[in-house]
């Protein structure tokens, strides 16, 4: 139910669905409206930002940083446990809305994705108090001494598979390390990001602190990475619009950290548990495919090639696909009709092109055009499109090697690095495949355990730079080292 042009109501939470800047709610002259997957119903309009709101929220953002930075980490993280504690008091809103808006599973954002929001907040903030520093070492006498500075307005671009927690995996660290922030969140999937400004509001942080610009992507996103007053620009997101971002941060020499899209490979070596590969391969639909880490191209090994593909589309015809708010759901719709039909297109210049569509193929009329079915494609011609492009659908894709050496050299086989995930029962095998595997994160018969302290990002064109731990401090500060003489000093 829309309510007025500038607030939106969902399942009983109402969201201003304005821009948030300096502290205050701003409304641009012009808005476009905020469509849900899961019914295909109009929810609102949100503000729909250009230049002028971008230059002001940097400009606010600027204006808010050195007193921001200068607070220290543990007055900010005052602030900072107390924003993870509001989210956690309000998972039930932020969940209703996110699944409204994205489609994705409501269990999975009640019970894992909003938990894990506290957490991006919680984590960061208590890092930078308890364990941001390096041992003093020495250099012929002189000490060595490490810092972390904060370094000015950080720019966020977020995409709309998981926006908030997307989201709040930067804005955590960079809100810790001292800079204050902008977010762009995604058309797409607007809303959380302008719920979580009133939480941050309510928590303290200090006006131009954190900064909300809602608004199209060439509209809202470009000036913010072509302001020069930025002085870092974290991205996630498509390929090709990291590659125009990437030539607007070059004109000021902006920093950026990327991460991007994903081909990734499930490897089923011969000796694997059958239960467990087929239990992996088929978590690679979650989020009806829409998820950067899946694991879309299937590898499994001849000998067992022919026994897993009875099980998985045995398996594949029991996933329960619909509304995402229905506790039984296990995959709901894909986020846009334009994004349906993309999808679409990948299926069927594969089968055109000599692919065989094993299971699914087509949207599930009985659901709605949102709703694309589970599907799994064979045969498709070795270096073709399907194999080797990201489709960002419930689309996998089955290959079958027959030595170790061609596995490897399958799976390396794309431009992408994000992930990987192999399946073996043999541990040095595993180690001697996973030691040439070129991927940011490799899982062993495990798929998406994450910590928030380990090194995340893609390597080749899934993205550049890692984040998580120290290594999120490292981009989002500007690290500093000072060397102390041994002489000078006055008694
Ligand atoms: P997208 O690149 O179309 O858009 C992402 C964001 O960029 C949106 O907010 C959009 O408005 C903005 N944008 C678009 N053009 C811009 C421009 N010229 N200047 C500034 N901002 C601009 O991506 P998408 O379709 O929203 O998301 C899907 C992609 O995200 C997939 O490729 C997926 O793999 C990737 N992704 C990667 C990760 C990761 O951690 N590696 C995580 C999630 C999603």
């Amino acid at each position: 139910m829309t309510t007025a042009a500038s607030t939106i109501e969902v399942a009983g939470v109402s969201v201003d669905t304005r821009h948030w800047i300096g502290g205050q709610r701003v409304a641009s002259a012009d808005t476009f409206a905020d469509v849900s997957p899961v019914d295909g119903r109009v929810l609102g309009q949100v503000s729909r930002g250009g230049q002028a709101e971008a230059d002001a929220a940097v400009a606010a953002a600027r204006a808010a940083f050195p007193g921001w930075a200068r607070m220290g980490p543990t007055a900010r993280g005052e602030i900072l446990f107390r924003l993870a504690d509001l989210v956690e008091a309000h998972i039930e809103e932020l969940a209703q809305l996110e699944t409204m808006d994205n489609g994705s599973l409501l269990r999975s954002h009640r019970r894992g994705v909003m938990p894990r929001v506290a957490m991006n907040i919680r984590f960061f903030a208590d890092y930078a108090i308890n364990q941001l520093s390096h041992p003093v070492f020495q250099t012929r006498g002189h000490d060595n001494h490490v810092s972390w500075d904060p370094s000015g307005v950080t720019v966020i671009i977020t995409p709309w598979n998981a926006p908030l927690m997307l989201a709040t995996w930067r804005i955590g660290p960079a809100l810790a390390s001292g800079d204050t922030v902008v977010l762009k969140p995604p058309e797409w999937a607007p809303l959380t990001a302008s719920y979580f400004a009133d939480l941050a509001h309510e928590a303290g942080l200090p006006a131009g602190v954190f900064n909300v610009v809602q608004g199209l992507g060439p509209e809202a996103g470009a000036p913010l990475t072509l302001n020069p007053q930025v002085s870092r620009i974290c991205f996630t997101g498509s390929v090709p619009t990291a590659k125009v971002i990437a030539k607007a941060a070059a004109e000021n020499l902006i920093p950026c950290s990327f991460e991007l899209g994903g081909k990734s490979p499930t490897v089923i070596l011969d000796d694997a548990d059958l239960d467990l590969a087929v239990d992996l391969a088929i978590e690679q639909y979650d989020n009806a495919g829409q998820v950067c880490l899946a694991g879309t191209r299937l590898l499994v090994q001849r000998g067992i090639a022919d026994a897993f593909t009875e099980r998985f589309i045995e398996r594949a015809a029991q996933i329960r696909q619909g509304d995402p708010r229905d506790e039984q759901t296990q995959i709901g719709p894909n986020i846009h009709l334009r994004h349906v039909e993309r999808v679409q297109g990948f299926v069927d210049r594969a089968a055109a092109d000599g692919a065989s569509i094993a299971y699914g193929g087509s949207v599930n009329a009985d659901l709605g055009p949102h709703y694309y079915r589970p599907t799994l494609i064979r045969d498709a011609q070795p270096g073709s499109e399907i194999l080797t492009e990201e489709v960002f659908g419930p689309v996998l894709t089955m290959q079958v090697f027959d030595t170790d050496a061609e596995g490897l050299e399958v799976a390396n086989g794309t431009e992408f690095g994000l992930a990987a995930c192999v399946v073996t029962g043999d541990r040095a095998r595993a180690e001697a495949f996973c030691e040439h595997l070129v991927a940011g994160t490799i899982w062993v018969n495990c798929f998406f355990v994450r910590d928030l302290a380990a090194p995340f990002g893609g390597s080749k064109k899934s993205g550049i730079g890692r984040e998580g731990g120290i290594w999120s401090f490292d981009f989002y500060a500007d690290v500093k080292n000072t060397v102390y003489a041994p002489n000078g000093w006055k008694e």
